[in-house]
């Protein structure tokens, strides 16, 4: 167990998760700021993309790199510091830090050894898309980035395609449109919004059906960086819903409910799980096996 008063003794060290604008660089907070001014040093993904930010609020705090290949060796540097009781933030290039981004093992670790965590609210992507999609955010399922291969994107859809939650993703402009694709394949017409290069000049929504984002996609050039909001299951039309037996089940026990409720071989039962889900026998034997 662990009990944190986050405001109790000032002359302890903090580990502060510092949030940083997502495009517009009026999207920094006052806090923000002067807790980036009064930390004694700033741990940034990159720290050439921090100096500018620095510079431009006029800022000279030290930094120092904290990034996906370094991260273990700082994160005992870092620890050791705060143990002394001096406060660090962590900054990532855009937005909060740790959401698709480095920084969740240094929180973790300043946890394990008793220290302070404060995290300051700001700006992130994945939220102002969910909110500007009109779609529901009653409930909603932050995913991030899907796998880049087809077939392990087509599993992964497939295993969130049962949640009524709106799915919330990132993807790079040059993925964009064979992700539209996976999703309609495997996610059925479903409501979508794309939210595009938010907070900047460029800002765009394109809201309609897979199917009509599509063939939006087809005449578009996809430039800038995007967030996608998909439609969860229960708000989707009926004839997507589907009412498979099998679409409670994962891969594995939808495989070995042939064979131990049918006795099908293991062969057979892939081979019959894949007809059920209309998706290639390769992908689910891939699955099966690995798991
Ligand atoms: N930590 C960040 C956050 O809190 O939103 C996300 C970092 S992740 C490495 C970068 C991805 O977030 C981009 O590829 C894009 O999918 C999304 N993203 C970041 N800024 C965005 C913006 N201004 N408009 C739309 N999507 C954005």
């Amino acid at each position: 167990m662990n009990i944190q008063k986050s405001f109790d003794d000032e002359t302890a060290g903090v580990l502060y998760v510092v949030p940083t604008p997502i495009g517009n660089l009026e999207d920094i907070t006052f806090r923000a700021l002067k807790i980036l001014k009064s930390v004694s040093l700033i741990a940034a993904e990159d720290t050439r993309n921090t100096k500018k930010l620095l510079n431009h609020f006029e800022l000279s705090t030290p930094l120092i790199s904290y990034h996906e290949h370094n991260k273990t060796a700082r994160e005992e540097q870092l620890l050791e510091r705060i143990k002394r009781g001096e406060s660090i933030a962590i900054v990532s290039d855009a937005g909060m830090p740790t959401i698709s981004d480095p920084g969740f093992e240094i929180v973790q670790a300043v946890i394990e050894e008793d220290q302070r965590v404060v995290v300051l609210p700001g700006a992130n992507a994945a939220l102002c898309g969910l909110i500007g999609s009109g779609l529901p955010t009653d409930e909603f399922y932050f995913y991030g980035f899907l796998p880049r291969k087809k077939k392990d994107k087509a599993l992964e859809l497939d295993r969130l395609k049962r949640l009524k939650a709106t799915l919330l993703f990132y993807e790079s402009p040059y993925r964009i449109k064979d992700t539209l694709k996976v999703i309609q394949e495997q996610l059925g017409n479903r409501n979508i919004a794309i939210a595009r290069e938010l907070t900047k000049r460029f800002e765009e929504f394109v809201r309609g059906t897979a199917e009509e984002l599509l063939n939006w996609a087809e005449n578009v050039e996809m430039r800038g960086e995007f967030v996608l909001v998909v439609e969860g299951t229960s708000h989707a039309t009926e004839e997507d819903k589907g009412d498979a037996w099998w679409e409670s089940l994962s891969v594995v026990a939808h495989v070995n409910h042939y064979i131990e409720e049918k006795g099908l071989s293991s062969k057979d039962a892939i081979k019959q799980a894949a007809v059920d889900r209309n998706i290639p026998k390769r992908d689910i034997y891939q699955t099966y096996h690995i798991e």
